[in-house]
């Protein structure tokens, strides 16, 4: 049969991995379509995701930094909020993005379509629209970038408004008196962070002994102390056994360790992981390996089982997060362009944009002590900072992670308000094989946070002489 369209490389879904992937293979001299169930480019993380996510965050902050402005003797009003005009920022903030991306996909010609995909065979895709219609399209190379979504957990009456995931939470359709987030994991807590902000009496339940399990729980204890001072009740080794829609709300029963019993609750938003888009492709069509959980196993250079078929992003593994797909799209692209390259991730921070925020990368102290490594930590606290001080936030600290032979670094962790942006610099130091002099010599501007980076370094190393 005809096709419809023809390409040489064809990328499913337009999110940040999808995106990259089709722009660097147009920039390589690939005739590239992208091709998008969503009306705009950017998938989740620009859409219902990273950004907006971000953007509502930064007003919660706002509104904190304003009650705490009392400290230091400046007392404003009582925050009257404006949804409305909050939700207009948050959607202004995605839109100006997702526009953005359309005109780069222009600028570079990659057609995109708007529709869903699935395969019918190893080189040929149908893309139905919105409308029903379909389209058969041709390609040379594929790079499957269909992401995740949000899991429904089972139990809950999905059918309610008032139950809701994280993309429904940054709907922000009302500001709940009373909000239950279940799952105290990155995505949970920050929208508890916002939701809070804004004035909803917010309770956490996690099922793991401590919140965002990932990171080391040092790292965490700060946060949970602040959320705790702040007034949001944290349960632990809790989970929610039953939740039904009533009149006047959700009620939940719980069990666990600190048992609340049975709560009434006016919005609960259920934020317990993503699962991967891999099963809902056809993929056997094309003769791709789907592995559990609709998971695509890849080699180090993106590929599946079928060497011209890539898939990237969300779909091929943890951590599921917008740098690590960009990484791989650029990847993939790369190789499907005929460059000879691969990819082993070892360095992939992670960051919960929490207040404090947390951040880490590398070998985990917890992960070094599992595998038996030998490491040396160097940590330095910020009541020791003077620009932490200065601003207030003394709770937070640094720490560096080494190899005790080498003396390389090998991980980091940072805690306190913009560790997000000081991590980077630890990812660059395991990437350069640093090893703690290297770091303990660069000269770091004072007073900064980043300083305290250099000044973990020189703690491990027993270098340093003055704190402030
Ligand atoms: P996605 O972004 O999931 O995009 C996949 C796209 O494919 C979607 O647009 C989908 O509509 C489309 N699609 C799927 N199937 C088909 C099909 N058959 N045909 C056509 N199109 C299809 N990560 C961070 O790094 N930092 C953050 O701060 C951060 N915050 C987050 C906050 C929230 C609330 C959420 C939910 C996620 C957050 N993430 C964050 C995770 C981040 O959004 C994802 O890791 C990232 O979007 C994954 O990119 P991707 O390209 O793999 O897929």
């Amino acid at each position: 049969k005809q096709a419809d369209i023809e390409c040489q490389m064809v990328v499913i879904g337009a999110g940040p991995g999808g995106y990259t992937a089709a722009f660097r293979a147009a920039d390589l001299g690939l005739d590239t379509v992208i091709i998008e169930r969503y009306d705009t480019l950017g998938g989740v993380c620009l859409n219902v995701g990273c950004i907006p996510s971000k953007a509502l965050l930064h007003a919660a902050e706002v509104i904190d930094a304003a009650a705490h402005a009392s400290d230091f003797g400046v007392t404003f009003a009582k925050p009257k909020i404006d949804i409305d005009k909050l939700r207009a920022y948050k959607e202004k903030v995605v839109g100006q993005l997702t526009k953005g991306l359309a005109g780069m996909a222009k600028q570079r010609k990659v057609r995109s379509v708007q529709g869903v995909a699935t395969f019918v065979s190893p080189n040929e895709l149908i893309i139905t629209g919105g409308d029903g219609k379909t389209q058969l399209l041709r390609f040379q190379h594929c790079i499957i970038a269909a992401g995740s979504q949000a899991v429904k957990l089972p139990g809950f009456p999905w059918d309610d408004a008032r139950v809701m995931d994280s993309t429904d939470a940054l709907e922000l359709a009302e500001v709940p008196k009373k909000l239950l987030v279940v799952g105290g994991g990155i995505i949970g807590l920050e929208m508890a962070t916002v939701y809070r902000g804004l004035g909803s009496e917010v309770t956490v339940v996690e099922l793991a002994p401590q919140l965002i399990p990932g990171a080391d729980a040092d790292l965490v204890k700060p946060l949970a102390s602040r959320l705790k001072a702040q007034g949001v009740n944290v349960h632990l080794k809790t989970k929610v056994v039953e939740a039904k829609a009533q009149k006047n709300g959700i009620v939940c029963i719980f069990e666990g360790d600190s048992i609340p019993g049975t709560k009434q609750f006016d919005r609960v938003l259920v934020a317990v992981g993503r699962s991967a888009n891999g099963g809902k492709l056809a993929a056997d069509k094309a003769g791709v390996n789907v592995g559990e959980r609709g998971l695509i196993p890849v080699d180090d250079q993106m590929r599946t089982n079928v060497p011209h078929i890539f898939a990237i992003g969300d779909l091929v593994g943890q951590p599921m997060l917008a740098h690590k797909a960009t990484h791989e799209g650029k990847l993939a692209a790369e190789v499907a362009a005929g460059e000879k390259k691969s990819w082993v991730a070892r360095v992939i921070p992670s960051v919960a944009y929490t207040d404090p925020e947390i951040a880490w990368v590398g070998v985990t102290e917890t992960e070094a002590k599992e595998k038996g490594l030998k490491i040396g930590v160097g940590k330095f606290p910020w009541a020791a900072s003077g620009r932490a001080i200065g601003l207030g936030r003394t709770e937070g600290f640094t720490k560096l992670v080494f190899d005790e032979a080498t003396h390389r670094v090998i991980g980091g962790g940072i805690v306190g308000v913009h560790a997000g942006e000081l991590i980077s610099e630890v990812a660059l130091a395991i990437e350069m094989g640093a090893e703690v002099a290297d770091i303990g010599h660069t000269i770091h501007p004072h007073p900064t946070l980043g300083e305290s980076v250099g000044m973990a370094a020189e703690v491990f190393d027993g270098t340093i002489t003055d704190l402030y």
